[in-house]
């Protein structure tokens, strides 16, 4: 895994053996989000399901920053309480990530809730002298973690940074203090506590955050590549001044960025585009094959060829699969050539995430196990379901492999309707999973199904 930290590619070795701690930076919700979360958070979920599927036990959390300037900005213009605005959003962030399939947070943690926390490690900051008062609020003393830096290797923000979210006061004592806490004002929302009433700097609810989950050191922090300076500088110099423990994260993931028609995105330049309407553009399953199809440490374009690419692509893996039957047995020579795809996919996949290598792999394969005339069998069901795991952008509809939502649903109505004693109703559901090759058994649990008889 390519590591920001170190600036190279290193082995992968969690704190404790088996298991991974995983932090990504959420969204800021003052607003829907755009196709450049969809890039970050796809990309993200995929290395979290490639962790699982590797076996760690990984806990994979997400903040959401439901108090902020942003927020506190377009509330007033729209008129509402800016608590009403954040819960909007989060609303839609939450579809918006279900509709794109991203599936692999345990838990989205809200900076709102944890204002306790972040209070604890200010005061923390404060005791151990690296924390002052100004008028306007609480900032950290840059100059008492001479460690500042080293992540992006800079200390100054530059004009270009997007997300900086630096607050200026003339009475700071150096130039990129941050504001941990930022005493109230007129007409913003506000908690009363030991620092005064106010409410946090961004940088600290992050901290916060993972060391309430996961305490002061961690596995993996990710986020898009323009969060490096200052946000994540910020939580390094926080939690370790805090805890005196380094370092706070030991891998260090940074997605590239998402350029629209040639340009950074942006709502000036009219090329934005929320998730809502690339996805009423296009479906959940290109979107996340044009990610994927990436890698995630690259920049990359997104337009209506790459869409149409992506969309192409996509359909030559799913017009295999139905050529795909599960129950055929492979020559020898078909499952040779499934196991050496599969070794080589697996192998792209734990070199730095390589997801267009893996892709490639896949290709390959398809392209030779075609040119073999042989059925695809069970070797060729296995690799691709291993592939969609992963991917998750694939519809792999052989006949033979069941759609087991759809089955599930088909079991919870055939249970209704024996509770309602309607037993020729329920029958029924039981006769047609079992013409489709299905086989069902009540048990105790519940009802367990099967492809194949008894
Ligand atoms: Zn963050």
């Amino acid at each position: 895994m390519f590591n920001t930290l170190t600036r190279q590619v290193e082995p992968f070795e969690p704190m404790e053996p088996g298991v991974v701690r995983m932090f990504v930076c959420g969204p800021t919700v003052y607003d829907r989000s755009h196709i450049g979360h969809a890039k970050t958070y796809t990309q993200f979920d995929l290395v979290a399901r490639l962790l699982r599927k590797r076996g760690y036990a990984v806990t994979y959390v997400q903040n959401l920053t439901d108090i902020d300037d942003k927020i506190i900005r377009r509330a007033a213009e729209l008129g509402v309480e800016a608590g009403e605005l954040a819960d909007r959003f989060v609303g839609s962030y939450l579809e918006d990530m279900a509709a794109l399939g991203n599936t692999s947070v345990d838990r989205f943690l809200r900076a709102t809730d944890h204002i306790k926390q972040i209070v604890a490690q200010i005061e923390q900051l404060i005791d151990r002298g690296h924390a002052y008062r100004l008028d306007d609020g609480w900032y950290f003393d840059l100059s008492t973690f001479p460690d500042y830096g080293k992540l992006s290797g800079r200390t100054e923000v530059k004009e270009e940074d997007a997300v900086s979210r630096v607050d200026e006061n003339a009475g700071k004592r150096n130039a990129g203090d941050f504001a941990l806490w930022k005493a109230r004002k007129p007409g913003e929302p506000y908690w009363a506590t030991e620092l005064g009433e106010g409410r946090p700097g961004w940088h600290v609810e992050d901290t916060a955050i993972t060391e309430a989950v996961f305490g002061p050191q961690y596995d993996l922090h990710g986020g898009a590549v323009d969060l490096i300076f200052p946000h994540h500088e910020a939580e390094i110099a926080q939690m370790e001044a805090a805890s005196g423990k380094v370092p706070l994260v030991r891998y260090w993931m940074h997605t590239g960025l998402l350029r629209v028609e040639g340009r950074k995105m942006g709502k000036s330049l009219g090329n934005f585009q929320t998730i809502g309407e690339a996805l009423a553009a296009t479906d959940a399953r290109t979107l996340r094959y044009a990610f994927l199809s990436h890698h995630y440490r690259s920049s990359m374009e997104i337009n209506a060829a790459v869409l149409e690419n992506s969309r192409g692509a996509r359909r030559r893996v799913e017009n295999f699969a139905r050529l795909v039957d599960p129950a055929h047995a492979d020559s020898p020579a078909a499952a040779e050539l499934a196991d050496r795809a599969r070794a080589e996919f697996d192998a792209r996949l734990d070199d730095d995430v390589d997801t267009p290598g893996a892709l490639a792999v896949l290709f390959d394969y398809i392209r030779a196990q075609n040119r073999s005339g042989e059925t695809p069998g069970r070797a060729a069901h296995e690799f691709l379901t291993d592939v969609e795991d992963l991917f998750g952008a694939f519809a792999l509809d052989t006949a033979q492999a069941p759609d087991a939502v759809e089955i599930d649903q088909l079991l919870a109505d055939r249970r209704a309707l024996r509770a309602e004693r309607r037993f020729a109703e329920a029958d029924a559901i039981r006769d047609g999973l079992q013409a489709r090759g299905i086989s069902i058994e009540d048990t105790a649990d519940g009802t367990r199904w099967w492809v194949g008889e008894r």
